[in-house]
């Protein structure tokens, strides 16, 4: 265990950040993350500009590599689900692998 500077918290040796305050142990100071853990993206859609709306996660399961969605399947076989984004004006679909 190493102790975060910042608030004393102890923090496992192989984190480089601490879980209490968000100290970053590489940049000395503590790291300004807002909105990192609702898991939320804002996109744009790169024709329309218009922001991505998300639409649920999509799940893969055994049978999924059929079809339309064959090729995505094989993209990422070793992913088990995704987020969905839509544009609303061209209907331009976006898979995201959810953050960790
Ligand atoms: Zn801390
Ligand atoms: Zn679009």
């Amino acid at each position: 265990m190493k102790k975060c500077p910042n608030c004393g918290a102890e923090v496992e040796p192989g984190f480089q950040l601490c879980w209490n305050c968000n100290y970053s142990f590489t940049e000395n100071k503590v790291l300004d993350i807002k909105d990192s853990l609702d898991g939320d993206r804002e996109l744009d859609c790169l024709r329309c500009n218009v922001p991505m709306i998300f639409s649920g996660n999509y799940k893969f399961h055994e049978g999924a590599r059929s079809g339309v969605l064959g090729a995505i399947g094989e993209m990422f076989v070793n992913r088990e689900s995704f987020d969905l984004y839509t544009c609303p004006k061209c209907g331009k679909v976006e898979f995201f692998a959810p953050l960790q």
